[in-house]
Parts: C-alpha cells; sequence; structure tokens
C-alpha cells in the first residue's frame, strides 16, 4: 500500500518510510492538489483534516486524530490492518521515500566516518540525495521506534548490557 501524507500530519511520512512504506509527503499547495496527486498515484490519502476535497469517488482516504506521529503511525497500521515487514525496515530513504540500494564498502569510502568505515560492512544509497545509510545507531533508533509504536513485536530486541553505548549496531557476541 503506498501513502500520501499531507500537511496536517507533520513527520508521519518519514515514520512510515522508516517502517519500509512507500510514503509521499505533500508539502506543497492547497488540500485540493494534495488530495489529486494521491488519487493520480494510487495512494492512500493520510490526513488529519476532516475537509476532504471532492476530487473523486475514488480517493482512498483515513483519517487520523492523533497529533504525535508516533501515534498516528499506530493508528494507520491498525485501521489498515497493516503489519509492517521485518526485512523492509530501513529500505528507503527517509528524506526522499526513494528505495536504497545496497553499495560496496569502496563506494563509500570517505563518505562516511572512517570508524563507520572500519566497522561495518554493509551500506546503502539513496539514489536521489545520494545519503549513505550503514547499520548503526539511527538504524537501531528505528527499530526501537517500531518496538514503541508496535508493542509485542519483538523490537527493540532484548538488550545485552555489555554491548554499551555507541557501538554502532555491532552485535558483540551475537550471531550477525
Ligand atoms: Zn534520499
Amino acid at each position: 500500500m503506498k501513502f500520501l501524507a499531507d500537511r496536517t500530519t507533520g513527520k508521519l511520512a518519514k515514520k512510515l518510510r522508516a517502517l519500509g512504506f512507500d510514503a509521499a509527503y505533500w508539502g506543497g499547495g492547497p488540500g485540493e492538489e494534495a488530495a489529486r496527486a494521491a488519487l493520480t498515484e494510487g495512494r492512500m490519502f493520510l490526513t488529519r483534516s476532516r475537509r476532504i476535497p471532492a476530487v473523486g469517488k475514488d480517493l482512498q482516504v483515513t483519517f487520523l486524530e492523533a497529533n504525535d506521529p508516533r501515534e498516528q503511525v499506530r493508528e494507520v497500521l491498525q485501521k489498515l490492518h497493516l503489519r509492517p515487514s521485518d526485512e523492509l525496515y530501513f529500505s528507503r530513504c527517509l528524506l526522499c521515500n526513494e528505495e536504497l540500494h545496497p553499495v560496496t564498502k569502496g563506494e563509500v569510502e570517505g563518505r562516511v566516518p572512517d570508524f563507520i568505515y572500519r566497522n561495518c560492512d554493509s551500506f546503502c544509497l539513496c539514489p536521489r540525495c545520494r545519503r549513505v545509510y550503514w547499520p548503526g545507531t539511527h538504524m537501531d533508533k528505528m527499530k526501537e521506534e517500531v518496538g514503541r509504536v508496535l508493542p509485542g513485536r519483538g523490537w527493540p530486541p532484548a538488550r545485552r548490557e555489555s554491548a554499551g553505548k555507541g557501538s554502532y549496531g555491532r552485535k558483540e557476541g551475537g550471531k550477525e
């Protein structure tokens, strides 16, 4: 399912992207344009506004009540009976909504901090903004976020005391 979140939803799109959903954000003009874009692109229109522009009966809309983006994510998942898939976490650029492409270590040399380069072997690149992503604190944060949004999902995994802070996703003594 693809989404288009309008301006009333703030950071919702970004949070949905972190879960791997295709979530466009409409930061532009009036509500009517947003609704029309959602209709044209076949996206579920996510809004907190109760005034939906009449752009056609085919527009699919999910109204959200919550103000907090995390609550909004919960609402979206509950109302649409969606279960994000583990493999998709962090598969999209949080800024552009583009799907990330895996790249080789060599390709990111000089573009990530040295200690990240030394300690990490898996990198992804956003084809649009060229931002480099790697499994690290950012991703761990997102996973924690998922754990908060979806309690009982098993995220975050039980923390090992020994892992300590700033481990950048390295699972000392872990399976990965
Ligand atoms: Zn990007």
